[in-house]
């Protein structure tokens, strides 16, 4: 079924200009790249994005990675994109990443993991409608 997903290149990503990679990877994989931006977000936009993860010890530092500089959020469109892009992507801690993930090969740590992907149907629709507005995605 085709499906859409919600990613972010994160600022750690970006910064080290992994992002080129990072696209290139995506597209390889059969994604369709729906819509796309850059743009650097603040602390409150952040928590706001993370809010799920309000009450987790990592929240601070989180929200204060993802407001250090910009990112690239996207939707993503392929048949059962939001599985297959959370494969891709590989573990939360690139160090149990397997071999060929995104993370594994551009990630540095748990927190500072260069890329975040949907993990259900519903997040996927609040993430993508907190970044982009209807006629984006026409
Ligand atoms: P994402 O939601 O970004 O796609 P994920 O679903 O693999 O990643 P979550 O458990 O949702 O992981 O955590 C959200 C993000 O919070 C992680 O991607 C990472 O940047 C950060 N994070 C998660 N666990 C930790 C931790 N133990 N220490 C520091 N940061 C963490
Ligand atoms: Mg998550």
């Amino acid at each position: 079924m085709l499906q859409r997903t919600f990613s972010i290149i994160k600022p750690d990503a970006f910064r080290k200009r992994y992002a080129g990679a990072i696209l290139a990877e995506i597209e390889k994989a059969g994604f369709k790249i729906v819509a796309i931006k850059r743009l650097s977000i603040s602390k409150t936009q952040a928590e706001g994005f993370y809010y799920v993860h309000k009450d987790r010890p990592f929240f601070p530092s989180l929200t204060t990675f993802m407001s250090s500089g910009p990112i690239i959020p996207m939707v993503l469109e392929k048949d059962n994109a939001i599985a297959d892009l959370r494969k891709l992507m590989g573990a939360t801690n690139p160090a149990n990443a397997e071999e060929g993930t995104i993370r594994r090969k551009f990630a540095a740590s748990i927190e500072e993991n260069a890329i975040h992907g949907s993990d259900a149907e519903d997040t996927a629709k609040f993430e993508i409608g907190y970044f982009f507005a209807g006629y984006e995605l026409a």
